[in-house]
């Protein structure tokens, strides 16, 4: 991880304030060595994890607690193509043939989102996903000084992706997705809305998804080398797992705060509003514990 040094200075100093507030909620004592590694620098994420890994709801996450902004390729890709964009057309060529859309394809689209950002911190995912277009995105993103400043690599269990995948059941007319573990429809086999029947997707079965694990696999194997300066691997069996950990990593190295621990209007933070008002120890709800920081690769 690169430490900025020419970042404003009053961005570096409510980092810190930032980072002391949360500290203030935690539970457990924190060593002086978890101090903000990178305070002085927007978050610029690029989040990496095998189809089934949970980076949808990890993105939604990020998103919504730390208002950054998030780039996926492929849903702006399909953006295009409802807009019937010329960019959008010819990448529906590829995609429909199960191919990825070419490297100049994508370079207009990713480089026409990040155009558009006015997000201060953000997050990008499935672009990259070879060497060259990472290549490019570090050119791209060098040119406006803000480079890449951590990698996030989702590493869920293969056993544990497929079992998930056995369990999702979609209600093809609408794309509802139900899983047996965790969302299961109310009539076993029924759509919760119209009661008609439910069917697998054609590429949810085991063999079709386990290659699709192994192409990611050896796709992202040179991308997870390329970043490896300022990758983090976190490993968990469920995003509920994993997310606490992606909140301390945010924590630690950008002094970002959780929406829900942010300073309210009144400038109070809830959790310390609630302390006053109770007198009793805090009780902060799915809080990540400190532990050492640092990357996990
Ligand atoms: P996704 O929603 O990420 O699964 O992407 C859907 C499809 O969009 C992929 O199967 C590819 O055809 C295309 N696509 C998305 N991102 C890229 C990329 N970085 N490079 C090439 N093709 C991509």
């Amino acid at each position: 991880m690169q430490t900025a040094t020419c970042g404003p200075y009053f961005r570096r100093l409510n980092g810190l304030l930032n980072f002391s507030r949360y500290l203030h909620t935690q539970k457990h004592a924190v060593h002086v060595a978890e101090c903000p590694r990178n305070a002085a620098q927007p978050l610029r994420l690029l989040l990496i994890g095998s189809p089934g890994s949970g980076k949808g709801t990890q993105s939604e996450r990020i998103q919504k607690n730390f208002s950054a902004a998030h780039i996926s390729s492929g849903d702006s890709l399909r953006k295009n193509i409802a807009e019937k964009s010329e960019v959008g057309l010819a990448a529906a060529l590829a995609m429909n043939n199960g191919k990825l859309v070419s490297d100049d394809l994508m370079t207009i689209v990713i480089k026409n989102e990040l155009d558009q950002l006015n997000s201060e911190n953000w997050l990008l995912d499935g672009f990259p996903r070879t060497i060259d277009q990472a290549r490019i995105l570090d050119q791209m993103l060098n040119k406006s000084f803000q480079p890449l400043n951590l990698v996030i690599n989702l590493s869920v269990p293969e056993e544990v992706i497929l079992g998930r995948i056995m369990d999702r059941w979609v209600h093809i007319p609408s794309g509802r997705v139900y899983n047996l573990s965790y969302n299961p429809p109310k009539v076993t086999g029924r759509d919760d809305v119209t009661g008609e029947p439910l069917s697998k997707r054609a590429d949810d079965n085991p063999d079709t998804f386990k290659v699709r694990l192994e192409n990611h696999r050896s796709m992202t194997k040179p991308l997870l080398e390329h970043y490896k300066d300022i990758l983090v691997t976190l490993h968990g069996n469920t995003s509920d797992e994993i997310y606490p950990q992606i909140e301390r990593e945010l924590v630690n190295r950008f002094g970002m705060l959780p929406r829900r621990l942010e300073r309210n209007s009144s400038g109070i933070n809830p959790i310390a509003r609630r302390f006053r008002k109770s007198r009793a120890a805090p009780q902060v709800p799915e809080e990540p514990h400190f532990m050492t920081a640092g990357a996990n690769v």
